[in-house]
């Protein structure tokens, strides 16, 4: 089995930072096309920040790490003047969307210049036909789907963070979220369709990518290419209903997080909280607080689905503790309590914990036994519900109390030994954070619409190593 990649150094060779004449340089350059360099230190601190921090392998690495200049646009038509002057000044070039990425993804680590895309925020298209929308990158992920709800559509895929996160930075950061229990993940073929592209050359060129075309800057982490809009499939629009189950037995409520997304119901969202975890985590309003004894099961169900699912929840083993329409709520939305929502809370009580993410093999209980029974509490379980390769699997979030870092590396390594694929939230490239092997195609990319290497240095692995 290969090695646990957990960094202890930034990858290398990296680019030097800019001079004080490069900069000078391309500032003149942005603001002969109209732009405003942003320079002063507050503006390049809020530009590189992500949500690194939950990583405390990532941590000594990345903090610190600052642009040395900022522009933030509003007009994709400016984009092609932005990558003109760090092509000719040689100066590298870090895309950010909203900056809710877990990796560092848009935390540059050799200078040089961010470009904020999220002032670029329009839905272009919808085809009333077929669902097919084209949408500017920077667009906030809940405003394009309010846009898409008022014509009956919605988005197939969105991350706990679809009030922050905007749709460019989910596609080239993240991977899957609410919706892939039905969907799978953003990379399966099908959700990306096209997507208009600026290279990075001194005469940019910009230009219309298939779905083919497309496929090697799908998490990418902008080092291959500025996505400028997407075109992507939507699903017709369904009012989801925010379910809260409670088992009072873990196997029970394994059980109904196996046999629920088997079954012919319509559901979005299915997240197993272990009790310890369920009471550290702010509840709806009208939903009972957790007493840390109970298991909570948390679903996003159509509303044909609810008959079915009172029927049939005291045979598996649990009860209905609160429901309600999605969007018509108060207080916290369950989807804000799911995927890394569910890290993001339990930090917010505990600094000390992190996480990890896992596809559990098929059958779940043997190695998840396994793994409870070597690590008790210091590793408490957060399941969701996905659709692999076609197949409806459990993947995890544990929460992970850091007791350094050859702990983390032991509790990786017996994951692995029981059969869980691992998507290591504690690295900084592409690879490493996916199945470790280098896609020739996204460096194939990177060799066409980014020849000098200046796109988001260090974190395409394939470019270092070529
Ligand atoms: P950024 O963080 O700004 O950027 C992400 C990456 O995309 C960077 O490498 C950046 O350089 C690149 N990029 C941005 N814009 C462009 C562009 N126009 N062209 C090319 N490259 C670009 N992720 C999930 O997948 N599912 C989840 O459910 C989920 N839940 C989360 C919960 C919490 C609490 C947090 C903190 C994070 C979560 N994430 C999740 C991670 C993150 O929210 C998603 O990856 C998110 O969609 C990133 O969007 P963003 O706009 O913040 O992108």
């Amino acid at each position: 089995m290969l090695p646990v990649p957990l960094p202890a150094e930034l990858p290398a060779p990296l680019p030097a930072p800019a001079t004080a004449a490069q900069l000078e340089a391309l500032a003149a350059d942005l603001r002969a096309a109209g732009l405003e360099p942003l320079r002063s230190a507050g503006e390049l601190e809020g530009l590189a920040a992500d949500a690194f921090v939950y990583s405390p392998v990532l941590q000594p690495l990345l903090l610190g790490r600052r642009a040395q200049i900022g522009v933030r646009l509003s007009d994709r038509q400016s984009v092609p003047a932005v990558a003109a002057a760090c092509a000719r000044h040689g100066i590298s070039l870090t895309l950010r969307g909203a900056g809710t990425g877990n990796y560092g993804q848009c935390v540059p680590l050799a200078g040089g210049l961010v470009l904020d895309l999220s002032g670029c925020n329009r839905l272009l298209e919808l085809d009333a036909d077929t669902g097919v929308f084209r949408a500017e990158a920077g667009i906030l992920l809940a405003d394009l789907e309010q846009q898409l709800q008022v014509r009956g559509r919605e988005p197939r895929l969105l991350p706990s963070t679809v009030r922050s996160a905007t749709l460019g930075g989910y596609v080239a950061g993240g991977s899957g979220g609410i919706g892939s229990l039905r969907w799978g993940f953003l990379r399966d073929p099908g959700h990306l369709l096209g997507l208009e592209l600026v290279t990075v050359e001194p005469e940019p060129r910009r230009l219309a990518l298939t779905a083919a075309a497309a496929r090697p800057l799908n998490h990418a982490y902008g080092t291959n290419g500025i996505i400028t809009t997407l075109t992507m499939a939507s699903a017709a629009a369904v009012s989801w209903h925010q379910l809260v189950l409670e088992f009072e037995g873990w196997e029970a409520a394994l059980a109904a997080a196996q046999q629920l997304p088997a079954a012919a119901l319509l559901l979005q969202e299915l997240c197993l909280l272990e009790a310890p975890v369920a009471a550290q985590l702010p509840w709806p309003q009208g939903c009972p607080a957790a007493d840390g004894r109970g298991h909570r099961l948390l679903l996003l169900a159509s509303p044909d689905a609810l008959p079915l699912l009172s029927d049939w929840l005291p045979e598996l083993g649990g009860q209905l503790l609160w429901q309600a329409p999605q969007g018509r709520s108060r207080g916290i939305p369950l989807r804000e309590l799911s995927w890394n929502h569910t890290t993001l809370h339990v930090r917010g009580r505990d600094a000390g914990i992190t996480y990890l993410q896992l596809l559990l093999p098929r059958p779940e209980g043997p190695a998840l036994k396994a793994l409870r029974d070597r690590w008790g509490d210091d590793v408490l379980w957060h399941l969701e519900a996905v659709r692999s390769m076609g197949e409806q699997r459990l993947a995890c979030l544990p929460l992970v109390r850091w007791r350094g870092r050859e702990a983390l590396a032991q509790l990786i390594e017996q994951a692995r030994a029981m059969g869980c694929i691992l998507f290591n939230p504690h690295v900084i490239s592409v690879e490493d954070g996916g199945l470790g092997v280098v896609d020739s195609d996204q460096v194939a990319a990177k060799a066409v619409y980014d020849p000098d290497g200046l796109l988001n240095p260090g974190k395409l692995r394939g470019w270092l190593e070529r």
